[in-house]
């Protein structure tokens, strides 16, 4: 479940308002009939809808509080995320409408004004949602009342990228990135997609206008310092902007391009998925792609490291280093790129494909087999889960073999047991695992499901092992 919290400025919000905001996502979207009563899913604050057969969306309103929660019927990490970035755009867009329409008093001009509202990105935490401004970029947050860590990849679907149009190209009469995305600060990723569709040239003029302190003199020092030259000065011309600033926002980036007269669409573009027609099934494209894969790329992609590796989430602060440490071996650089990416928790085949894609290096997609390695997945993902979890409750060494263990070693009756009661598998679920014949097959169905539903199954399986009495 993902939520998403509209906090008006007002203390008291006119009940009307609110209500009209529900009124209106139900002509938009479907309500949901419920299977059990078959009556539709409207009640005195709250109304379900269906957006399609996987996505279920949830409207609550609590005080000035409007709530929405997006739903996928399998488990958040299935969630689609241009539709989240779709449905995020369209309720803003909305929601901006009506409360113009209801808070306008003084006379200016309906784009220049604040949104009454901000906008939040709820988090569970505990028994509770806690929020976060949206504009948040780090990759964690804490909660300042329950002082616990959170990760924010999951929850930051609501600004993915937006869908595809015909030719990348903007409606006619597209005023540039909404308000919602202007305030918020640009990724590396994004800065790379914009280094690459600007000539050196563009990028010098508006370096020259963001950057504040001695502008033509850093600009010669980014271009005796990159290495590469091409698209190394670009991106690390905008990243030195984005680091020297308190906020860096695509609001400074529009600003630049349009004082520059620089088509300012550019950056409707980088915030769109890039076309993309994949020949795999949806299972497939959502594996991490195996050592034997990633290791066959590196001969074929060339002086497009960088880009790639921005592309695939590394930042540019990673990449530097990386550069760094392999100065004339391309080869190797790559090799890293791929390598510390691929065990990150977000690593899909699909992920890669539209990296490859956007890159315009398509044909590289015929070395890949979409083969998955179920063993060293699990590794990965434990190591990972280990790391997050209090030390004291671990025993040291579990990195290594221990899925193999967990596959050879575990009875699986009392794990499947203690998931039922907590609720993360069904019966069918468990008939489902033990229809495989020996334990080790059993063991090795369980882990695939654990795998493949993520959060918060992952972090039940790992409390059942700790549980439990094995010796993991
Ligand atoms: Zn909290
Ligand atoms: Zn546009």
């Amino acid at each position: 479940m993902e939520a998403r919290l509209f906090s008006f400025k007002e203390e008291v919000v006119p009940p009307a308002i609110l209500y009209r905001f529900i009124a209106t996502f139900i002509s938009i979207w479907k309500l949901r009939v419920s299977a059990k009563s078959s009556r539709l899913m409207i009640f005195t604050d709250s109304a379900d809808v269906k957006i399609d057969g996987d996505h279920d969306m949830r409207f609550d309103i609590q005080r000035n509080r409007f709530i929405v929660s997006l739903i996928h019927k399998d488990n958040k990490s299935s969630i689609i995320p241009t539709i989240a970035s779709t449905a995020q755009e369209c309720l803003t867009h909305a929601i901006t409408n009506i409360s113009n329409f209801y808070f306008s008093v003084s006379g200016d001009s309906a784009c220049n004004r604040d949104l009454p509202f901000t906008i939040q990105i709820g988090i569970p935490c505990g028994t509770d949602l806690c929020f976060f401004d949206h504009t948040l970029s780090a990759k964690e947050w804490i909660c300042p009342e329950h002082k616990t860590k959170h990760k924010t990849n999951d929850v930051s679907i609501w600004f993915a990228d937006k869908l595809h149009t015909k030719d990348d190209r903007c409606t006619e009469n597209c005023p540039g990135l909404d308000k919602v995305w202007l305030d918020r600060q640009p990724e590396d990723k994004h800065l790379g997609r914009l280094a690459a569709k600007l000539t050196n040239e563009d990028t010098r003029k508006i370096y020259i206008r963001l950057q504040e302190v001695d502008p033509a003199l850093q600009w010669n020092i980014i271009n005796e310092s990159s290495k590469r030259g091409g698209f190394d000065i670009k991106i690390n011309a905008l990243y030195d902007w984005k680091k020297s600033s308190v906020f860096a926002s695509f609001k400074q980036l529009q600003q630049s391009l349009n004082d520059e007269d620089i088509d300012i669409h550019k950056l409707c573009q980088i915030s769109r998925e890039v076309k993309k027609e994949f020949n795999q099934p949806r299972e497939k494209l959502q594996l991490r792609p195996s050592i034997s894969n990633t290791q066959k790329l590196p001969d074929h992609i060339g002086n497009q490291t960088f880009q790639l590796g921005i592309e695939l989430g590394l930042s540019v602060v990673e990449m530097q280093q990386i550069e760094n440490d392999h100065v004339t071996n391309l080869r190797s650089q790559t090799e890293e790129v791929l390598n510390k990416w691929r065990i990150l928790p977000e690593a899909t085949y699909e992920v890669l494909a539209k990296a490859l894609h956007r890159l315009q290096l398509s044909s590289v997609l015929s070395y890949l087999t979409y083969e998955e390695d179920l063993e060293e997945q699990m590794e990965v993902g434990l190591a990972e889960k280990v790391k997050e979890g209090p030390q004291e409750q671990v025993e040291v060494g579990l990195k290594e073999e221990v899925a193999n263990r967990i596959i050879h070693d575990i009875q699986n009756s009392q794990i499947l047991d203690y998931m039922i009661t907590h609720l993360v598998i069904s019966s069918d679920d468990r008939r489902r695992i033990e229809q495989h014949a020996g334990q080790d097959d059993q063991n090795r169905a369980l882990l695939r499901e654990v795998i493949k539903r993520g959060e918060p199954t992952y972090t039940l399986f790992i409390d059942a092992l700790r549980t439990v009495d094995t010796q993991i």
